[in-house]
């Protein structure tokens, strides 16, 4: 728990992740990468105090919100008039996306200091909605971001990578040290930005199975795919492939998983 001037007498709850922007520094340069432009449609999650909010308030006009606090919803409701700011109150786990999708052009913009807590989680939860967006812009633990950003092959390429690859094209913008923050967290921060892909880039046929097939190849990092995926095909069935059953869930690219995938 941590309340002082930084955080103008809030309370900082653990539970929400809560660590706030206090480097103005590190704001702009975030605000910069965002390119915000008047008119469009941009909704953040986890406003909390308002450090990311304030400036994309004065280059869009309005924006979107989604905070599950409600203290801080009541600071941002005194602070701001719905006509900049529209408030959704509630877990961004559980948010339709969609009801600001308006149109058939990708349109909406997200962005957000995600409360480390439910980062994976919240990730995902967008991937589903990745072909209705026109970008992401977050910041999340470095560790996170350098999973999202592997390439195969690496020691940080898993199923974070290929679920996250197979939707979005990922760029990993900078670093954020700890005491850019109020409370400081314990660890290096950066911001990515994650472009979705083209429609049809990768077309699973049924992409819930491709996603059972990721989620064994890694269950058992150290196994080799005639072991890890035993379930879904044989090492001849793999061989026939094109694909070495010895090898381990690492080395296959997004395509491979597409490939096993639509081959079942
Ligand atoms: N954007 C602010 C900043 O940069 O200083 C606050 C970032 S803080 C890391 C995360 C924010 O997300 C907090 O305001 C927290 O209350 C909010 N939050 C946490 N869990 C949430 C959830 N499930 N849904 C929506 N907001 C959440």
């Amino acid at each position: 728990m941590n309340s002082d001037a930084h955080t103008g007498g809030h309370t900082a709850r653990r539970r929400f992740g809560q660590n706030f922007l206090t480097a103005p520094g590190i704001v702009s340069r975030i605000v910069e990468a965002i390119q915000a432009r008047p008119g469009e449609s941009v909704v953040e999650i986890g406003p909390g105090l308002g450090a990311l909010t304030q400036p994309l308030i004065e280059r869009l006009g309005h924006l979107h919100v989604i905070e599950i606090d409600r203290d801080l919803i009541a600071r941002l409701r005194e602070k701001y008039n719905s006509g900049c700011l529209t408030i959704h109150e509630g877990d961004a786990l559980k948010f339709d996306f969609g009801v600001l999708c308006a149109g058939e052009n990708p349109s909406l913009r997200v962005v957000g200091n995600l409360p480390y807590n439910i980062s994976t989680p919240l990730l995902f939860h967008l991937a589903g909605f990745a072909s209705r967006l026109r970008d992401g812009h977050f910041m999340l633990q470095k560790e996170v971001v350098m999973r999202m950003v592997a390439a195969p092959g690496t020691v940080e390429y898993g199923r974070l990578s290929v679920m996250l690859q197979y939707h979005f094209q990922m760029e990993r913008l900078f670093d954020v040290p700890p005491g850019a923050f109020h409370p400081a967290p314990k660890v290096t921060s950066s911001i990515v930005r994650m472009t979705p892909l083209p429609a049809g880039t990768y077309a699973a046929h049924d992409e819930a199975r491709f996603a059972r097939i990721v989620a064994a190849a890694f269950a058992q990092r150290r196994k080799t795919l005639r072991n890890t995926l035993r379930g879904f095909l044989d090492g001849i069935a793999l061989e026939a492939l094109g694909f070495d059953p010895s090898l381990r869930g690492e080395r296959l690219s997004v395509a491979d998983f597409v490939t096993i995938a639509n081959a079942l």
